[in-house]
């Protein structure tokens, strides 16, 4: 176990093209026994990152430390650290026991001291029974877990993971989730855990590492992360749905502060004082999950709209309200709630909303709709 802390990374290729900055800048840290990840959108920087850690890419700058002690040149067999791929393939010709000893014998353990840790990292994984077995006699979730019990063999200070469950089929992968979170929950090592979905990122982690073009755009716990987006980027990346964006218009920025959506005036409450609020034009973000679909056509209630499209899924059903802007907004509603395609609603903020700058993107306030007192 060690504390790993990643110092102002980055890492430029030389393409044929010119330069590729593709980590720019990145610093985090994952304690003792956290479970951090990096999330973010398809070559936003994620795996050179992690290989910096691992060592199979040398940083253009930055430094890394594990433990305390600086590891940033140091060849990837030398820094306590094991890493899991994308692509779990077993050697279709070696037995489990061969399989998970591997990374061992490539260290130059000999083989009598590979023998003990390998039944015990296949005792972690539950699949002792297996040891001599090939892989092609393992069922799917066994060859996964053949798979993990490589990567803990090594007993190494740091975990890392590249999207170990993206070639999985759907049960696998819930069934491969939960055998990672076992053993970090077991070893008690910390794991910086690589993944382009959301949701993988939300359920597993700690701690989050939202990135884009090579730079973090907010680290923090997937609670943070989902209440208080740093910027539109965070607000829209995360969350099962996203989130609806609308222009708008602070028309006080005083102590009771007051957007404008055309003629909606969603009564918001700041959470605290915000800093660089003023009048003018802004970007507002609100949740699917809190948007509430009114029937009645009640002027200014809400953003006028038409139901466009309706998807139900189980007890929810998530709605496409056409409003004459560009985006349309999405609203999550009961799946047993009678409303049809071509439905006139009022697109109504239920709570939590976001108040961004309208150029940068960066959040200028968080903020909930204060609660009406019953009449
Ligand atoms: P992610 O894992 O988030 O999808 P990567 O770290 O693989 O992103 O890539 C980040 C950026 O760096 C991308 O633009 C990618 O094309 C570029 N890149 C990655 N590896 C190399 C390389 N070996 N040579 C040149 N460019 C690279
Ligand atoms: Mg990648």
């Amino acid at each position: 176990m060690a504390h790993l802390e990643i110092d102002n990374l980055e890492k430029v290729f030389d393409t044929p093209d010119g330069e590729e900055v593709a980590v720019d800048g990145v610093s985090f840290e994952a304690e003792d026994g956290e479970f951090v990840t990096l999330v973010g959108p398809s070559g936003c920087g994620k795996t050179t990152t992690l290989r910096c850690i691992a060592g199979l890419e040398t940083p253009t700058s930055g430094h890394i430390l594990l433990g305390g002690r600086e590891v940033t040149e140091l060849p990837p067999n030398k820094r306590d650290i094991s890493l899991m791929f994308q692509s779990i393939a077993l050697y279709p010709h070696m037995t489990v026991r061969e399989n998970i000893a591997y990374p061992l014998k490539v260290d130059g353990v000999s083989k009598a001291d590979r023998t003990e840790p390998a039944a015990e990292a296949a005792r972690t994984m539950q699949i002792e029974e297996m040891l001599d077995k090939m892989p092609g006699d393992l069922s799917g979730g066994q060859q996964q877990r053949a798979a993990l019990a490589r990567t803990v063999v090594q007993d190494p200070g740091v975990f890392l993971m590249d999207e170990p469950l993206s070639d999985l089929d759907a049960k696998l992968k819930a069934e491969t989730r939960k055998e990672i979170q076992r053993i970090h929950e077991e070893l008690g090592t910390p794991v910086v855990y690589v993944t382009h979905d959301q949701e993988e990122a939300m359920t597993m982690s700690d701690s989050i590492a939202v990135m884009n073009d090579g730079q973090i755009e907010q680290f923090g716990s997937p609670n943070e992360i989902f209440y208080r987006p740093n910027n539109l980027f965070v607000g829209q990346f995360i969350g099962q749905h996203g989130m609806n964006v609308v222009d708008a218009e602070v028309v006080d920025a005083g102590q009771g502060v007051s957007v404008a959506v055309d003629d909606y005036r969603p009564e918001l409450r700041i959470e605290e004082k915000p800093r660089r609020l003023s009048t003018g034009p802004v970007k507002l973000g609100f949740r699917p999950e809190n948007t509430v679909l009114e029937t009645g056509d009640e002027h200014g209630a809400g953003i006028p709209g038409t139901v466009r499209l309706i998807e139900t899924f189980g007890e929810e059903a998530v709605v496409t309200v056409d409003v004459g802007r560009p985006e349309s907004l999405l609203a999550v509603i009961d799946s047993n709630r009678p409303l049809s395609k071509g439905a006139k609603v009022q697109v109504r903020i239920d709570r939590n909303a976001h108040i961004f700058d309208s150029e940068t993107g960066d959040v200028l306030a968080h903020a909930e709709q204060s609660q009406k007192q019953p009449a």
